[in-house]
């Protein structure tokens, strides 16, 4: 479902992704793992499109861009709005437009970009508000929400656009430690759905339970990928160990 091939970026003179390649088999989860610094946003972002890539390539689903260091290889703006809608993102920071209620947040994308009518985009949203444990809160603005309520609005306004991948970058890291649990409820139940998942996470017991494979990055790089049960528990290289040490 996604394939990355030789990814690179780089910031100035810091190179932040040094040819990066991985595989996410579709209805799969994958957990990334690594020191602050080390790439695992970027990533992400880079397989939204958000920031672009100095060189590789990358598939999502059916879309796939190769990327040749200039904005000349990006989609056009209607297909690049399209292959975004397609990598539903979550954010540590929620994003959640302010001025806007929950509803309107969630059917938003469905109306903008998929030109559906309101009354049915609305339907769609409030569909979703639910799924997520919403329904009661659909009106309120999201300065009237819990941290935990406005990161299920924003998975709810990511799946409204049926994407074909869910990328969650800490989702859960900005909230109070009895709020995380409601979230990874909801990313749990996505998961066990079959919807195919990157998330990077210092939950580790969550990246145990829920992924089917766990990398760690450091410095830009793959270090080890592989199984849950091997990476975390027992893994090969000496800097995972030293990671994963600081989580005992
Ligand atoms: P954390 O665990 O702290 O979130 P991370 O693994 O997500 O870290 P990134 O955010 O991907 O790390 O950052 C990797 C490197 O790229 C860092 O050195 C960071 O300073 C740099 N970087 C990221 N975004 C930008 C940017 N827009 N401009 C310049 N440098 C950037
Ligand atoms: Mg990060």
């Amino acid at each position: 479902m996604i394939e990355v091939r030789n990814l690179r970026k780089q910031f100035g003179s810091n190179v932040v992704l040094k040819d990066i390649s991985l595989t996410v088999e579709k209805g799969s989860v994958v957990a990334m793992i690594g020191p602050s610094g080390s790439g695992k946003s970027t990533l992400l972002r880079c397989l939204n499109l958000l920031t672009i890539p100095d060189g590789g390539h990358i598939r999502v689903g059916d879309h796939a861009v190769t990327f040749d260091g200039t904005a000349a290889c990006l989609p056009g703006d209607r297909k690049l709005a399209e292959y975004r809608a397609n990598t539903g993102m979550v954010f540590q920071h929620f994003n959640l437009f302010p001025h806007m209620t929950a509803v309107q947040n969630v059917m938003e994308g469905l109306v903008t970009v998929r030109r559906q009518p309101k009354p049915q985009a609305r339907e769609k949203a409030l569909e979703l508000l639910a799924r997520v444990g919403l329904a009661a809160h659909a009106e309120q603005y999201p300065n009237k929400l819990s941290g935990g309520q406005k990161q299920r609005v924003a998975i709810a306004r990511a799946l409204a656009m049926q994407p074909q991948v869910m990328l969650f970058d800490e989702a859960t890291s900005a909230l109070d430690p009895e709020l995380v649990g409601e979230v990874l409820n909801v990313m749990k139940a996505l998961a066990d759905e079959g919807m195919t998942m990157m998330l990077v996470t210092h939950e580790i017991a969550f990246a145990r339970e829920v992924a089917d494979q766990v990398i760690f990055m450091r410095d830009g790089v793959v270090v080890e990928s592989g199984p849950p049960a091997q990476v975390i528990e027992s893994p090969h290289e000496a800097a995972t160990r030293s990671f994963l040490a600081r989580f005992n």
